[in-house]
């Protein structure tokens, strides 16, 4: 009996028309063996980039810039189609559409340069515009091997809510619409070929996902369709026990549990969206993580529970560029409601915290935020607390950067003791001071708050523990 996958590919594997030609071969070898198949596509890599950049430059009112970065783009699919032989009706199929989003894009360019800012909904419906190219040139590709494949886009299809650059999907609504969008195509043995990344609120204002987000676009679409499996499709084997740009001798990993790929994606791998994972556990879908160029490797599967890997750690990572923000004071001993109030003026300023630092005595909280966002949470915590700190119950509300948080994961670290020892002592031989520790609330992470020109050397040293 055939399964119904869905397949995601990411912007590498679409990033060129000999990449297209590999992912189209995984898609027709997959629907040849009698499966079901629907398509998610990232934009061609770097095609983001250009886009945001064609925003900012406009808001600057950099018009020669924004002139280049449209011509480098069309470029790109201009030679993807060219180097796919595409002709005539298939030719005008892929590259009437490219025209047509590059003319959109000039226009809100227009609009930019003359409001001199650029709000998170006009951010998006640039940003939105990669997939809604790579769609067409990707399904051109598929149907060159003799499959029914259609562009989707997914604001067709992807209900989200209004929160522009980090849209939030509604699952109820998406899942109506992809019965009715997606689910007569599967039955008919033909192939969506949808826009990751992409979504579109009851109005049908255009919406993204955030950064990278065309990985949780495939497990929302995996959820809404029941598929049985969601196979992301990137340029590496699998997920790996450290960023193998930063570590050498790293290796594949066979599985993860979905807690333990949710922290490494979270904590910075970042070869899975965080919030990937969701949709699948909700569901209980499979995800599989393996490689456009290297297909015949299994990849590495993530189900609800993992193999223990001997009780060992799975994987390493770091978060760059933080800030370790501390509150301290003798007078917040014993005083409640300090922790709420500085979440709360933290929550005002639009920043997420990515760490929480248990203190053993009510003396001090610590947190990390992204560094770029410390000067404004450091001013919005002076505001909050200012009886506190005229009258020196707090005495220090200070910020230290730049910090790098590094994580170890291992769904074995709750069961296993002597885990944080064995971490601290070989930063300790290493020479590597920790500034402030948290174990995630999962208890199947670590992480360590280090200075950032420690960030390597801790992430190559803590890997030797995984290895060995
Ligand atoms: P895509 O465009 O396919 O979404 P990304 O560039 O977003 O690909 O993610 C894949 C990249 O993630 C890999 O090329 C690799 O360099 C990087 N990476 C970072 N950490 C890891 C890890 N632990 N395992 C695998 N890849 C990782
Ligand atoms: N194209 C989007 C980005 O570059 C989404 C993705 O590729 O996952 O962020
Ligand atoms: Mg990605």
């Amino acid at each position: 009996m055939g399964q119904r996958f869905v397949l995601k590919f990411g912007g590498t594997s679409v990033g060129s028309a000999a990449a297209m030609s590999q992912a189209a071969d995984i898609v027709a070898a997959v629907c040849r063996d009698g499966h079901q198949v629907a398509v998610v596509t990232s934009a061609m890599s770097g095609v983001t980039d250009l886009l945001l950049g064609s925003a900012h430059a406009a808001v600057s009112g950099q018009r020669l810039d924004v002139v280049e970065r449209t011509a480098a783009i069309r470029a790109r699919h201009e030679v993807a189609a060219d180097a796919l032989g595409l002709e005539g009706d298939q030719r005008h199929l892929v590259l009437d559409p490219v025209t047509a989003r590059l003319a959109e894009l000039s226009l809100l360019c227009d609009a930019l340069a003359v409001l001199g800012e650029a709000s998170p909904r006009a951010l998006d419906a640039v940003g939105a515009l990669g997939e809604r190219m790579s769609v067409h040139l990707l399904a051109a590709a598929v149907r060159q091997r003799g499959i029914a494949a259609h562009a989707v886009d997914a604001a067709r299809v992807v209900r989200t809510d209004d929160s522009f650059l980090a849209a939030v999907p509604l699952m109820d609504e998406t899942r109506r619409l992809a019965a009715i969008e997606l689910l007569p195509l599967l039955e008919a043995g033909e192939v969506p070929v949808i826009t990751g990344f992409v979504g579109a609120t009851a109005d049908g204002v255009v919406t993204t996902l955030g950064r990278g987000g065309s990985d949780y676009s495939g497990a929302i679409v995996g959820a809404a369709i029941d598929a049985d499996e969601v196979w992301i499709y990137t340029d590496v084997d699998g997920v790996m026990t450290a960023d193998p740009r930063v570590v050498t001798g790293v290796q594949t990993l066979e599985s993860l549990s979905y807690l333990e790929m949710s922290e490494l994606a979270y904590f910075g791998a970042k070869v899975l969206h965080p919030k990937t994972i969701l949709p699948a556990l909700e569901r209980g879908i499979p995800i599989r993580i393996r490689n456009t160029f290297n297909p015949s490797h299994p990849g590495t599967l993530v189900v609800g529970r993992g193999d223990d890997n001997g009780g060992g750690l799975k994987g390493v990572t770091a978060i760059r560029a933080q800030s370790l923000v501390t509150i301290a004071g003798r007078g917040m001993l014993g005083v409640p409601g300090i922790a709420a109030r500085a979440f709360g003026a933290v929550a005002r300023t639009g920043t997420s915290v990515s760490m929480i630092s248990q203190a053993s005595s009510e003396q001090s909280i610590c947190f990390l935020v992204a560094a770029a966002s410390a000067g404004i949470i450091i001013a919005a915590l002076e505001r909050e607390f200012h009886h506190e700190l005229d009258r020196r119950d707090i005495e220090d509300i200070s910020s230290l950067e730049p910090v790098v948080i590094v994580t170890v994961v291992g769904g074995a670290i709750k069961r296993t003791p002597g885990v944080a020892g064995r971490i601290f002592s070989a930063l300790g031989a290493a020479g590597i001071n920790v500034t402030a520790i948290a174990m995630g609330s999962s208890e199947c992470s670590i992480s360590l708050v280090v200075d950032a020109a420690d960030a390597d050397r801790s992430v190559q040293c803590l890997h030797g523990l995984i290895a060995g």
